[in-house]
């Protein structure tokens, strides 16, 4: 049995990826020795590559990427146009190139940190094609160093987004991973681990959780209406971002979109739309009356054609419900699994965007981390072609973090995030596990 670890994901009992490491070894050998400078300067042609942008398109046969000063600097067919003096060349033939892959939800931090186990998990979920994460709640005094050491270089890792979490006060004194994740700071009072109440000083709350580094708010539970509101408004007047659950008990899925949520986590959450009445606790979060709500109940259709009108990104998170479910049955509410994958699938038919998250990363233990999982769970049970799937976990998840002009797609003007792959993912999305390897900013990190 592999010890269950506290980490902070939005399924309390999920087992830890972050922090049970084992022995495994980082598997990018060949990888960037010790520090690392911050791009490569040299001109690389990638030639012959099939590339899949990350936009939607089509794959396109018989491209070359260049890649200058870690971006992308063009691509075209091959040989239409002669290489920039002194360029290096690498020959992709019979290579799919798809954008670098994006976990739009982690936690990454647990009960006690580990850094080198940190340094193993992050440094294997690169070396399987993940160039950036999303951390949806956790320590940040330690997410603000590992997102520095990443974007430093000196640890071989995914780039770091963070958020910086605020509940209502019964949600901090229930909730142990909250009170772990904030040990040595006053509980409910640390900028990135914050309790709201309707006496907070909302714009000095925002100002401290920008400080943390965080790129967001994380509004996660026992919150209402009006400081949904008061929140969001202010966290956009600060330049952060707002990522919410999609209740937050009592404030409701259509309470979070209208605010102005960017994100709202979890496909399963959104039939409390459709509920009698939303609880004030959280605790009943994945206890919804799934085998009587209809996923496509007008009042959860109202809260879909709302995010789409307004852009808000869904982040689906099926695998992990289905995973833990499986684990074990009592820990969802019965129905769940199917429901959040027919109500994933209306929100896509009906042009919601939808990201790829996990809620937890994975263990280096394993053959490939749970995003590889993901993208194919919307294949095969949310209506997803393998095209789509991989758009979510590049292009949406990119838009979900806020980098969307910078990341997500192969176009010229984009970090050269890259991942090389031995086989289509179009035919079959498990061929996104096929890593040969990555190039983040251009630099390239050997499977
Ligand atoms: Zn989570």
């Amino acid at each position: 049995m592999k010890p269950r670890v506290l980490v902070f994901t939005c399924l309390a009992t999920v087992a830890a990826g972050g922090v049970t490491v084992g022995n495994a070894r980082a598997s990018v050998p060949g990888a960037i020795g010790g520090r690392a400078t911050a791009t490569d300067t040299t001109v690389l042609a990638l030639r012959h590559a099939t590339v899949i942008d990350g936009t939607g398109a089509p794959p396109v046969p018989g491209r070359t990427v260049l890649i200058r000063d870690g971006k992308i600097a063009a691509v075209y067919a091959t040989g239409s146009r002669p290489l920039p003096a002194g360029a290096r060349t690498e020959d992709l033939s019979g290579r799919w190139l798809i954008p670098g892959l994006i976990d739009a939800h982690v936690h990454l931090t647990g009960a006690a940190p580990d850094m080198e186990g940190y340094r193993k998990l992050l440094g294997w979920a690169l070396g399987n094609g993940i160039t950036s994460v999303r951390d949806m709640a956790g320590d940040d005094r330690i997410l603000a160093y590992l997102s520095r050491q990443a974007a430093t270089g000196d640890i071989v890792s995914p780039r770091i987004s963070y958020a910086a979490l605020m509940a209502g006060p019964t949600f901090f004194a229930e909730d142990g991973r909250a009170q772990a994740a904030s040990a040595g700071d006053v509980l409910g009072q640390a900028p990135y681990m914050r309790q709201i109440t309707g006496a907070t000083d909302l714009s000095l709350a925002v100002a401290a959780a920008k400080g943390t580094g965080a790129t967001a708010l994380k509004l996660y539970a026992n919150l209402p209406v009006s400081l949904v509101r008061g929140l969001t408004a202010e966290a956009h007047r600060q330049g952060l971002l707002v990522w919410t659950h999609a209740t937050i008990f009592p404030a409701g899925p259509m309470d979070a979109v209208r605010a102005g949520a960017d994100a709202i986590s979890h496909s399963a959450y959104l039939a409390w739309a459709a509920a009698d009445r939303i609880p004030r606790d959280y605790a009943a979060r994945a206890r919804a009356d799934y085998l009587h709500i209809a996923p496509d109940d007008p009042r959860i259709l109202a809260v879909l054609d709302s995010m789409k009108a307004r852009g808000t990104i869904l982040d689906a998170t099926l695998w992990v419900f289905a995973h833990e479910a499986a684990e074990d049955p009592g820990s969802v509410g019965p129905g769940l699994v199917d429901w959040e994958s027919a109500v994933t699938r209306e929100a896509h038919a009906r042009g919601v965007l939808v990201d790829a998250g996990t809620d937890d990363l994975g263990s280096p233990d394993d053959t490939v981390p749970n995003l590889h999982r993901e993208m194919a769970y919307l294949v095969e049970h949310a209506g997803f072609t393998p095209l789509e799937a991989i758009v979510a976990a590049t292009r949406v998840s990119a838009m979900a973090i806020g980098q969307s002009a910078t990341r997500g797609t192969i176009t010229p003007g984009q970090r050269a995030d890259l991942v090389v792959l031995s086989a289509d993912p179009t035919a079959d999305i498990h061929n996104t596990r096929r890593v040969v390897r990555v190039f983040q900013e251009g630099r390239a990190h050997e499977r």
